[in-house]
């Protein structure tokens, strides 16, 4: 290798990738006819964007309406089809639970009931995480008919329960009603999830009982003295990523449903203080932490959450916020010696305030590409470049190519 790091042969190898996952990206139209991408400066972005290829992407394909979850799996080559194991198990993973193959994995958070188990906060008053931790304890580990339960709270309410045995059934309904004012729900039995099923009731009144009678929520309005459930799946098999590219990987997210997605497909989770998916999350502390990564990993996955919740929000003005401080947070990457994608798993544009199947930007940078005179990172820029319109399931095999990782096909 020359000492300048530039000769012919090493340029033309196989080079990193900083692969950036912008949640709920795509915006529609919110002033004059253009979306908070087209209205709000992005000059670094800008930059990359003058030195890339660029197009619009169906994250899952065109008509379809992406979950993050589905939607992300797509993209890192991953068949939600054939792969995606229900929110459960992703959120289980994501706060840092085991989960093996015969476990059955529920989303799950503190909530409040009445004596006839009607349901009057979902969230139990918004529980902080310390009281939510200390609750736990007195829950963390219980049996019932030879099964385990095992349950771990993260932020606030939520939480994750795993659920042990020989032979158990993910096809269980929620026990959240998704509702206050009405009871907690009775999941509807079967012959395959009779046995988990009886076991999720005895175990929701079990529960219900240990946390009314806790010390702790003696002085509270909104007593934590229930969980309810939703989410359930079980583990598929998974080909690691490492193995499937030939790319060592690591994640930096805040949120714990991205770390899942990460560490279900075999990636490393690097946790950063002051990362939190929120729209305070330090954003230039991921960006260090990114870079610092890519001496160790071939593919850094770095996932910013903040677009989509002004999305659902309906707020063009925390649109905007977040874009400005995304665009700083490139600033900081515009040095890394790798290919760099900016993209997006979903729109989640402020007059819907939910998911949409628009296509998002997709732009793959630090490459050698052809110049179509893109003006500006948006949604209607990227239309100009030679990506066109694509599905998600392509995105990998792109910008691998971009990166010398892809072998030539026939001779
Ligand atoms: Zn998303
Ligand atoms: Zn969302």
């Amino acid at each position: 290798m020359h000492s300048s790091g530039k000769c012919v042969s090493e340029n033309m190898g196989r080079r990193k990738i900083l692969f950036i996952m912008l949640d709920g990206i795509g915006g529609l139209p919110v002033n004059d006819g253009k979306t908070e991408w087209e209205i709000t400066p992005t000059p670094n972005l800008d930059s990359l964007a003058r030195k890339g290829a660029y197009g619009l992407m169906h994250p899952i394909k065109m008509g379809v309406i992406p979950g993050s979850d589905t939607s992300q799996l797509n993209i890192l080559g991953y068949p939600p089809k054939t792969y995606y194991p229900g929110r459960g198990p992703l959120e289980a993973l994501g706060i840092g639970m085991e989960v093996s193959e015969n476990d059955v994995a529920f989303r799950a958070n503190f909530a409040t009931v009445d004596n006839s188990f009607n349901v009057i906060d979902r969230r139990a008053g918004r529980i902080d995480t310390n009281a939510a931790s200390e609750l736990a304890k007195a829950i963390s580990n219980i049996e019932i008919d030879g099964m385990q339960f095992i349950f771990k709270n993260s932020v606030e309410h939520r939480g994750a329960l795993i659920v042990r045995g020989n032979g158990l059934s993910a096809n269980v309904e929620d026990t959240d009603p998704h509702a206050t004012g009405v009871q907690v729900a009775q999941p509807s039995i079967n012959k395959e999830n009779a046995k988990i099923v009886r076991a999720i009731n005895k175990y929701t009144a079990k529960v219900h009982k240990i946390l009314k009678s806790h010390p702790l929520n003696k002085n509270r309005d909104n007593p934590a003295n229930i969980l309810l459930l939703r989410g359930a799946g079980k583990m598929k098999k998974v080909e690691p990523f490492k193995n499937k590219y030939g790319m060592k990987a690591c994640c930096v997210a805040g949120a714990a449903l991205y770390k899942g997605i990460a560490r279900y497909i075999g990636m490393d989770v690097i946790n950063v203080k002051g990362a939190t998916g929120t729209y305070e999350s330090d954003l230039n502390a991921k960006a260090d932490a990114s870079l610092k990564m890519l001496d160790k990993y071939d593919f850094v996955y770095l996932h910013v959450k903040g677009m989509d919740n002004a999305g659902h929000d309906g707020s063009v003005k925390k649109r905007m916020h977040m874009i400005k401080k995304i665009d700083r947070m490139v600033g900081r990457l515009l040095s890394a010696d790798a290919v760099i994608v900016a993209t997006g798993d979903h729109s989640t544009p402020t007059v819907r305030k939910s998911h949409s199947f628009e296509p998002v930007p997709f732009l793959v940078s630090n490459v050698d590409a052809r110049d179509y005179g893109i003006k500006k990172f948006c949604e209607v820029e990227c239309r100009k470049g030679e990506l066109g319109i694509f599905n998600g399931e392509l995105a990998l095999n792109i910008t691998m190519a971009y990166a010398g990782r892809v072998e030539k096909y026939g001779e």
